[in-house]
């Protein structure tokens, strides 16, 4: 299929055209570099720089590519940020997307997966969260998808768009060739890996007294191979559709960082730190719905698996993309 890959520079876009190259789809890559880097770019896709804030072209990349699916997976993804600058968040994930959906519309591209979150989700009442757990989100990032996937359900009404939507938890680990380097990093795994790196003096672990068993925060983390099978799943789904996915574990901010340590033989210095604002306690995932239609099957079932690859890729590019 001829794939359209909006953010295809960024962490799980580059992972994702990686994968569908590598199982002969045609890529184009729709990047502002904002987030991603141009080193990210899979030297076989063809790589348009655009913003999707402008229309004309984002319009234009779409009716030159002429593709048969779009994946969308330029936002911005950080909790803590959203909490200091909602406006950003609004702006860029509901509005430059709406330029997207309707390029869509008006060149004639018909299907669309989505990168959605569990942070839609806020404070579940219930463990694992299912598809049919009420959505709350407690931060303007999850706020920001949440809307998104509601404009996804009207122009899957009125204009026929066929839509997945994947709601990650939390992606983490690499391939040989591409993994996780944001200019600003704010995630639990990179940030403990460059502390084994001695790129970073300790890693702040952001509230000790949550009602969970060690007081850390609970994640459940999945490999981002997992996630790029998961898209190429999607493509051929047979109607609009809202997927979790997650391997259905939960590792506590404690835990991660004693796998971490245990992986790369390295003393981790940890301090603690206040909660961070907008951080819900627990968020672990259901993804029998995917598995049952779909077919999905996680690979990468273990936490140590997922950090022994993020491990190895940060070895090789101990100072990310920019090195
Ligand atoms: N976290 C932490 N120290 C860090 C980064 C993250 O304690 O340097 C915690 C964070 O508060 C959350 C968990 O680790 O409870 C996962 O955070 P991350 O930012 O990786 O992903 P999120 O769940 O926010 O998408």
């Amino acid at each position: 299929m001829r794939i359209f890959v909006v953010g295809g520079a960024g962490y799980i876009g580059s992972v994702c055209t990686e994968l569908l190259l590598d199982e002969g789809h045609e890529v184009a890559i729709f990047d502002n570099l904002t987030e991603g880097h141009g080193r990210a770019v899979d030297s076989r896709a063809n790589f348009i720089q655009g913003d999707l804030a402008n229309r004309e072209q984002i319009q234009g990349a779409l009716s030159d590519a002429r593709p048969e699916a779009v994946m969308h997976f330029a936002a911005n993804a950080l909790v803590g940020e959203s909490m200091r600058d909602p406006s950003k968040y609004f702006r860029n994930n509901i509005c430059s997307g709406l330029n997207l959906l309707d390029a869509m519309i008006a060149t004639g591209v018909q299907r669309i997966v989505f990168s959605s979150t569990c942070a839609i989700f806020g404070l579940p009442e219930q463990l694992p969260i299912e598809e049919t757990t009420p959505a709350r989100p407690i931060n303007p990032y999850g706020e920001s998808k949440l809307a998104f996937e509601k404009i996804l359900k009207w122009y899957d009404r009125i204009h026929g768009l066929n839509f997945v939507s994947l709601r990650y938890f939390n992606a983490a680990g690499a391939t040989e060739n591409f993994g996780e380097d944001h200019r600003q990093e704010t995630h639990l795994i990179p940030n403990v890996l460059k502390v084994a790196l001695g790129r970073k003096p300790n890693v702040e672990i952001y509230g000790t007294d949550y009602e969970t068993p060690d007081g850390t925060c609970l994640r459940d983390y999945i490999h981002i191979l997992d996630l790029a099978r998961a898209h190429i799943l999607a493509l051929g789904a047979p109607g609009s559709a809202f997927y979790n996915l997650g391997t259905g574990g939960g590792s506590s901010v404690r835990e991660v960082i004693e796998a971490c340590a245990k992986i790369t033989g390295r003393k981790i210095a940890t301090s603690e730190r206040p909660r961070r604002p907008g951080d819900p306690p627990r968020l672990i995932a259901s993804s029998e719905k995917i598995k049952k239609e779909l077919g999905w099957r996680p690979q990468f079932q273990s936490l140590e698996a997922i950090i022994q690859s993020a491990w190895k890729w940060h070895e090789k590019f101990p100072n990310g993309y920019e090195d």
